[in-house]
């Protein structure tokens, strides 16, 4: 197993709260912090492969700003000239917003996303395009049509996906924190495939205005961390109602990093799904859990046994419910307004088919001809409709479990970190990496993956935590208690 090798910089074992709490004490500058996170990524990224682009000069003197106001007492906030880096997928003004396609391989964003201005507004500096799944479709970061990403625990492996280049960026200490998106686990899948901590926000906590759709009604985006408390801090700058989402949530968010280490008024009773537990879980994720639960009994949670009866169609409904709104999403890539267009065609017809052969790869091109299948007038009732009358059906076995269980542990992947190339050629295999996180995008709720004891051969394992829509704050809580 070859890893990359450790920092000698020691900023770059700070958390970013730690990063925080150094600048202000002036133990160092932003610039120093940026410079060192600068010279890693120079050193190891030509390995790892998580960023797809970053802008030395932009960072540097946004860093100096950040200096400048630090020195005049108009400091932004806590994080001011931290980096944060960015999933290729979240709009940043006049950075490259390619989603790693080759349709939007020149595409540079016009505009902030809102989380982009939020962490402007904070002093944060986005820095760096990570890669990740073409249109964020996929569970390796190898649907990438622009670059490859290693895990930065062991070479030979998958960083996760989609975010793939978020979680391999935290992990090889190139950058103290991410941003990621997840649709069906694309934040906390990496996240346990590379030993960081991921987080999904209940669906509408965070805008996703400026978040290139991949399927609406799972969409989130997420903070990604070295620690719980790092992510949380982050969510507090991301989180909130947005007018220019209709889907974010109108009342204003809790502090989310406020009070994280109190105890609870009662024990926390802590529900393990008994059908994460069977068939196809690995040994080792499995020891990792039984840690966990051991962890937790120690500081007083009660474990009980709850049941969702419809998890084994958690992976069918969302392939129907995701790939049809991908269809639809991705409509907008035509060859016209957006993004790659061919050379040579005949007429406007010629046009789309070529831009759209040429640009997408074959896994988006799968999920587009399946989304537009499940949606046509003869298929429609028979695929789509059902999908989303089980979609209800597995949002109701989580407000039953809930009904006795503060929050649900299962495992975040059934699998550590798989090889390279390994599952490139099966889709469906692929598919089943998700399989303990979908359900969360279908039913809406909030869910962290933080690393578990690693396996003997010393590869990662991730511990997942789901809790009730609005619950980032008790999920965080317990969360602390496993990191
Ligand atoms: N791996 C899943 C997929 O391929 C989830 C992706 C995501 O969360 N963006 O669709």
């Amino acid at each position: 197993m070859s890893a990359i090798p450790p920092p000698s910089n020691p900023i770059l074992f700070l958390s970013a709260c730690e990063i925080a709490a150094g600048l202000k004490l002036g133990d160092f500058s932003a610039r120093e912090v940026n410079e060192a996170f600068l010279a890693r990524i120079q050193a190891v990224d030509g390995e790892v492969g998580a960023f797809l682009q970053i802008d030395r000069e932009d960072i540097l003197s946004a860093a100096d700003a950040a200096d400048e106001r630090r020195r005049a007492g108009e400091a932004r906030s806590a994080f001011d000239g931290i980096p944060v880096g960015m999933k290729d997928v979240i709009a940043v003004k006049g950075q490259p917003l390619t989603c790693a396609s080759r349709m939007l391989a020149n595409f540079v964003a016009p505009y902030d996303a809102t989380v982009t201005t939020r962490l402007r507004a904070a002093g944060l500096i986005p820095a760096g395009r990570l890669n990740m799944d073409e249109f964020a479709m996929g569970s390796s970061t190898e649907n990438s049509a622009l670059g490859k990403t290693r895990n930065p625990v062991d070479l030979s492996r998958a960083p996760g996906g989609s975010s793939g280049g978020s979680a391999a960026a935290v992990a090889a200490h190139e950058m103290p924190w991410t941003l990621g998106s997840d649709t069906g686990g694309s934040i906390r899948q990496p996240a346990a495939f590379c030993g960081v901590v991921g987080l999904k926000p209940t669906y509408g906590r965070v805008s996703r205005y400026g978040l290139v759709a991949y399927a609406s009604s799972l969409d989130q985006i997420g903070p990604m961390g070295r620690t719980v408390d790092d992510v949380a801090a982050l969510l507090d700058l991301l989180a909130g109602p947005d007018p220019k989402d209709s889907t974010s949530w109108p009342d204003p968010p809790p502090v989310f990093s406020r009070d994280l280490g109190e105890a609870p008024t009662r024990p926390w009773r802590i529900g393990l799904p008994k059908e994460c537990f069977g068939e196809g879980l690995d040994p080792d994720v499995r020891a990792a859990v039984d840690q966990a639960i051991a962890t937790l009994t120690a500081q007083g949670c009660e474990i009980v046994d709850v049941s969702l009866p419809h998890s084994e169609l958690a992976i069918p409904v969302y392939y129907v419910i995701a790939t049809a709104e991908a269809s639809a999403n991705l409509a907008r890539y035509d060859g016209v307004r957006y993004g790659h267009r061919a050379a040579d065609v005949s007429d406007a017809i010629d046009l789309y088919f070529k831009s759209r052969g040429e640009g997408f790869g074959p896994e988006v091109k799968r999920r587009v001809l399946l989304g537009a299948y499940v949606l046509s007038s003869g298929y429609k009732d028979a695929y789509y409709i059902r999908a989303q009358k089980v979609r209800s059906l597995i949002r109701k076995d989580f407000t039953d479990a809930f009904s006795t269980v503060d929050a649900l542990l299962t495992p975040t992947t059934p699998t550590p970190a798989f090889p390279l190339g390994e599952k490139t050629s099966d889709p469906l295999a692929m598919y089943l990496a998700d399989i303990y996180t979908i359900a969360a995008n279908l039913a809406g709720l909030p869910a962290i993956s933080v690393p578990g004891k690693p396996t003997p051969a010393g590869l990662p394992t991730g511990l997942q935590l789901l809790a009730p829509h609005w619950e980032e704050h008790r999920l965080l809580r317990i969360a602390r208690l496993l990191a």
